[in-house]
């Protein structure tokens, strides 16, 4: 199942060469091919641990780069673990126009953590960004975004034990140090469930709003043309 970099012939794979993958920049699962391979002669001379190829996207043909853990090196070739690491992880998206301006430049960084895979400083920035938006809803604005993850929590079916830490993350009092450590699939359901909170709270909101304020808008428009034609 590895991946083969030869002396005299270049990459091969006993699969395809081909990975499927979320692209970083276009966003769509898509596969990706080797486009730049390094050099097999040099890498049996140096013997790195860790190789790097650049893949190119299949939709968008943006260069994807990953890393290898090398598996062997032979006489004529050099083997790699299929297993990679993504060097630039696609981006976490939002409807951040929507939430109030402070909320909304913790919540980013908070993203920004999560992508580069460091799920306790997400956990921290997901505890601030929560603290911003209640203070921005006013009053009772806790408790409602706290009816608002009861409820996300009833839809998703997750276990009440599965689902403390990430309460305590958005709703306790303590100070961070009491933060509870999050590994990465309990980092997934925080920000899973602080995106829909927020949506909820903000989003919803603000597009209902805006949309209703439209339509009002066409049906004054259409009354003051009728007034005018009559
Ligand atoms: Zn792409």
């Amino acid at each position: 199942m590895a991946i083969v970099l030869d002396r005299d012939q270049g990459i091969k794979s006993e699969l395809e060469d081909r990975i499927g993958l979320e692209c970083p920049y276009c966003g769509v699962h898509a596969h990706m091919q080797p486009q730049s391979i390094p050099d097999a002669s040099s890498l049996l001379r140096d013997k790195p641990k860790h190789v790097g190829l650049v893949y190119k996207c299949d939709a968008c043909n943006a260069p994807v780069f990953l890393r290898f853990a090398v598996r062997q090196y032979d006489d004529n070739k050099v083997e790699l673990y299929r297993n990679f690491i993504e060097l630039e992880r696609p981006k976490e998206r939002f409807a951040f126009s929507y939430l109030p301006k402070h909320t909304e430049v913790l919540f980013r960084e908070a993203l920004s953590c999560y992508s580069n895979n460091n799920f306790n400083a997400f956990s921290s920035m997901c505890r601030r960004a929560s603290v911003s938006a209640f203070e921005a809803m006013g009053e009772g604005g806790k408790l409602r975004a706290f009816e608002e993850v009861v409820v996300a929590q009833d839809i998703a079916g997750i276990e009440d034990e599965a689902f403390a830490p990430i309460k305590k993350v958005l709703f306790s009092t303590g100070t961070h140090e009491e933060l509870p450590l999050l590994n990465r699939a309990q980092a997934g359901i925080l920000l899973e469930v602080l995106k829909d909170m927020f949506y909820q709270c903000f989003v919803r909101r603000g597009k209902l709003t805006r949309a209703i304020k439209v339509r009002r808008f066409f049906v004054t428009e259409a009354n003051n043309d009728h007034a005018a034609s009559a």
